[in-house]
């Protein structure tokens, strides 16, 4: 049974922990590795390491860095597939979606690469006679990252190489459900030349999280993962004085007009829908059709209904199970309280099983209709492969609706409409929109950039914002004599 390691201070080691977590073929549920409950002992040496590489790391030329980056990139391309392979192994994703998932954060490092442009401060002459002012940013020191199941690969990809980039050491607490692809990630790290200590990772749950969010030495802390959490880590971590920013969970509205190209409606929302059994927090899981676009509903159902979840490796697989047995056992919870609220069930995937894996977390794709807004299955983030369809009168009220609804991570609407689109982009209280995209998560030069209950925090992640999280900001004034020395004392606060 493969024994999944820590990393500390550049050494893979086993942990002393006699506690473990299974890690599991979501297909089958067969173990296929055990993740360590790192030791208190284990997680001070994590953060010793990274507090004592800061303060070479720091120091380290800024192109430097971003060659380590290079390297990196070009490593993460050459093993893309063996890491897309890994991460359908613990996930059950399907080998096409877990290359995305690798692929989307390869663009991260992409964006990290450029790091020496983005560690530019700003310069202004002649403040003041003679006097010149200019911006530096600097690193703040260990930051501390904490991700969840369902992008093992892109969301680690979000975090340390941005923050690594920047002069900053880390601490990545991977998820405990899927810990064997991030640690893929953290060797070719190490192999593409980042010093020792720069990266560190732990494994384990909530506890080392909480020691983790309450050790003094810990600067920053990224988060991405479920709304009670994510409010959970950004009190406390805020509480110890520390920079914090929270992804949390979403509930995605598209706006369905009807003068959209049907076709294009119905491809997108398929996919963005029940793709990767809803496990996406971009995931479409609310559908609103305006006026006769409700027409198309009995479509879309049908076309959700002859896609067929399958194995890792199946070519006809449209997506896999579910992480857990637990996970499996809330949504197929969440599908009979929709039933019995007395929403129309057009397509159940309850029981859905895979001959030869029935001890897997299968659901089949599930589309809702006639959802109302004090339904558990509207008012809560299911994350399985079930659309809610939904019908208003005009696009005033899709939009009343979707600014209604606490969460605010992505939205899209599809429409053959400048107006109705500018309208939609400019009045919809979402920090992501697609027109005509069913699931707009911006390219890392942008950020990501939920909104409401999506997020807790101030700057999101990658892009500008992130260079701005994992920094600090020191704007120095400076004047030079040459004869003009002032005679007197200067006792005002005026630069003169
Ligand atoms: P989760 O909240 O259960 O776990 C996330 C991380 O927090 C894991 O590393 C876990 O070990 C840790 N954790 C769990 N319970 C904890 C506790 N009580 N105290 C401290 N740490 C704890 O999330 P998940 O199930 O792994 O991921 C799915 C959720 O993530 C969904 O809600 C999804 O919407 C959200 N998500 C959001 C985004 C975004 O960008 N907004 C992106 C991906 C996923």
């Amino acid at each position: 049974m493969q024994h999944v390691p820590l990393l500390i201070n550049g050494e893979f080691i086993s942990s002393q922990s006699q506690q473990f977590i299974d890690v599991t073929n979501p297909a089958n549920n067969s173990v296929i590795a055990r993740a360590p409950i790192a030791t208190d002992a284990e997680i001070e040496a994590a953060v010793n390491s990274a507090k004592e590489t800061f303060l070479t790391w720091r120091e380290v030329p800024v192109p430097e860095r971003a060659r380590v980056m290079m390297r990196y990139q070009q490593l993460l391309k050459e093993h893309h597939d063996e890491i897309a392979t890994l991460l359908s192994s613990e996930t059950g994703k399907t080998f096409d979606d877990a290359k995305g998932d690798v692929w989307r954060g390869i663009e991260v490092v992409e964006q990290a690469m450029n790091a020496p442009a983005m560690m530019m401060g700003e310069t202004a002459e002649n403040v003041a006679r003679g006097i010149d002012t200019y911006s530096y940013i600097q690193p703040l020191g260990v930051c501390l990252g904490i991700t969840p199941f369902n992008f093992p690969a892109m969301i680690p990809l979000w975090m340390f190489p941005m923050a690594v980039a920047c002069g900053n050491t880390f601490i990545l607490k991977p998820s405990e459900q899927d810990p064997l692809t991030p640690t893929r990630l953290a060797e070719l790290f190490i192999e593409a030349g980042a010093p020792k200590g720069v990266l560190n990772v732990i494994h384990g749950g909530k506890d080392q999280v909480n020691k983790l969010l309450n050790h003094d030495d810990v600067r920053a802390v990224s988060f991405v993962g479920s709304v009670p959490v994510g409010q959970h880590v950004y009190k406390t971590a805020t509480d110890n004085m520390k920079r914090a920013q929270c992804f949390a969970g979403a509930k995605n509205h598209s706006v369905i007009m009807p003068d959209a190209n049907v076709k294009q409606v119905l491809n997108n929302l398929v996919g963005a829908s029940v793709g990767a059994a809803g496990q996406r927090c971009m995931a479409i899981s609310v559908a609103v059709f305006v006026g006769e676009a409700s027409q198309w509903i009995d479509e879309l159902t049908q076309m959700i209904g002859q896609v067929k979840p399958g194995l890792w490796d199946d070519k006809d697989a449209a997506y896999g199970p579910l992480i857990s047995p637990q996970a499996k056992a809330r949504v197929l919870s969440l599908i009979q309280q929709g039933k019995n609220e007395g929403a129309k069930c057009l397509l159940d995937g309850s029981d859905f099983t895979l001959p030869g894996y029935e001890e897997g977390n299968w659901v089949g794709p599930t589309v809702f209709s006639d959802v109302t807004t004090d339904m558990e299955i509207y008012k809560q983030e299911i994350f399985g492969p079930v659309l809610c369809c939904m019908v208003v009168d005009t696009l005033e009220e899709a939009i009343a609706l979707v600014n209604s609804n606490p969460f605010g991570n992505g939205t899209s609407i599809f429409t053959a409409s400048g107006a109705a689109a500018r309208k939609y982009q400019h009045e919809i209280e979402v920090g992501q929109v697609g027109i005509n995209v069913p699931i707009p998560v911006p390219l890392p030069f942008f950020s990501f950039t939920g909104w409401k209950n999506s997020f807790y925090g101030d700057l999101h992640a990658y892009g500008k914002q992130a260079v701005r999280f994992y920094t600090e900001t020191k704007t120095v004034t400076a004047r030079w004599f040459e004869n003009d020395i002032p005679s007197g004392p200067n006792m005002t606060i005026e630069l003169k």
